[in-house]
């Protein structure tokens, strides 16, 4: 994991790699998941899984208790006594090549060359979200639509903030919260720009603005979910080029936040 998400890339202020679990303890069936939650730890039980690799940490910040007395608590405890490792791999898979948005920019239907939307500083070949081009521009609604049935399903319907008539052919998508690259969206000249999390005031100011692009506005997990699927794929690949068998698992259970939604 290491070799394909290095941590030297994660944000300063993130907090990724082993969690818990003894690196010296022999791994042989791995669940991927976006969340460290207890539907997740059960799945693990469930499987037989010696490690989960999950994109979200468990403890961003710093903790002096890991007592069972809270829902993180409770899911080291279970881990640690079912011999079960948790490891996270973030922001360094955000960046990576190929990393989160690779994903994500493939499930929504961009199948030819990608760049990164905020190039990282030290190798622009890495960066934040990716820019891409559709094979023939279609209107911003199907684009939606496209969109919609690419990603996993959650409670909720995607949003969407532009004329539905709009034409698409360039699409800047980011996995998860995606506020911090409205700026870079709009000075990419994409079309429209899909992301999670997008709040009222930021939204409103940026469609307000002319020039910009679309905005669609997805579920955290499921922008970042389609990611799960390439990390097994790439680990176990990897690990079998060594000579290495491993099992791998990605996690169907949706563990967005939002469960469901007024008719
Ligand atoms: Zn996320």
């Amino acid at each position: 994991m290491e070799t394909l998400y290095d941590p030297a890339w994660a944000e300063s202020w993130d907090a990724v790699g082993l969690v818990c679990g003894d690196p010296t303890q022999p791994v042989r069936k791995i669940l991927f998941a976006v969340d460290p939650v207890a539907v997740v730890v059960d799945e693990a039980l469930e499987y037989g899984a010696d490690l989960i690799i999950t994109h979200h940490p468990l403890y961003l910040r710093g903790t002096t208790s890991v007592a069972a007395t809270t829902f993180k608590g409770r899911a080291i405890h279970r881990l640690i006594r079912n011999d079960v490792a948790l490891y996270t791999a973030h922001t360094n898979a955000d960046v990576a090549d190929p990393g989160v948005s690779d994903a994500l920019a493939r499930a929504v239907g961009l199948s030819g060359e990608l760049r990164p939307l905020q190039p990282s500083a030290d190798d622009p070949r890495r960066g934040l979200g990716r820019i891409g081009t559709l094979t023939a521009p279609v209107p911003l609604r199907e684009f939606a639509g496209r969109a919609a049935s690419g990603l996993p399903r959650t409670a909720g319907p995607l949003r969407v903030a532009g004329d539905p008539e709009r034409p698409v052919a360039t699409v800047a998508v980011s996995g998860g919260a995606g506020d911090s690259l409205l700026g870079a969206a709009r000075a990419s000249g994409a079309d429209v720009f899909l992301t999670a999390d997008l709040r009222h005031h930021p939204a409103s100011e940026f469609v307000e603005s002319e020039g910009g692009p679309a905005l669609i506005d997805a579920s955290h997990w499921a922008t970042e979910w389609p990611w799960l699927a390439d990390a097994a794929e790439r680990l176990t690949s990897a690990l079998a080029a060594r000579g290495i068998n491993v099992e791998a698992r990605v996690s169907r259970i949706v563990t967005d936040a939002w469960t469901s939604t007024t008719p």
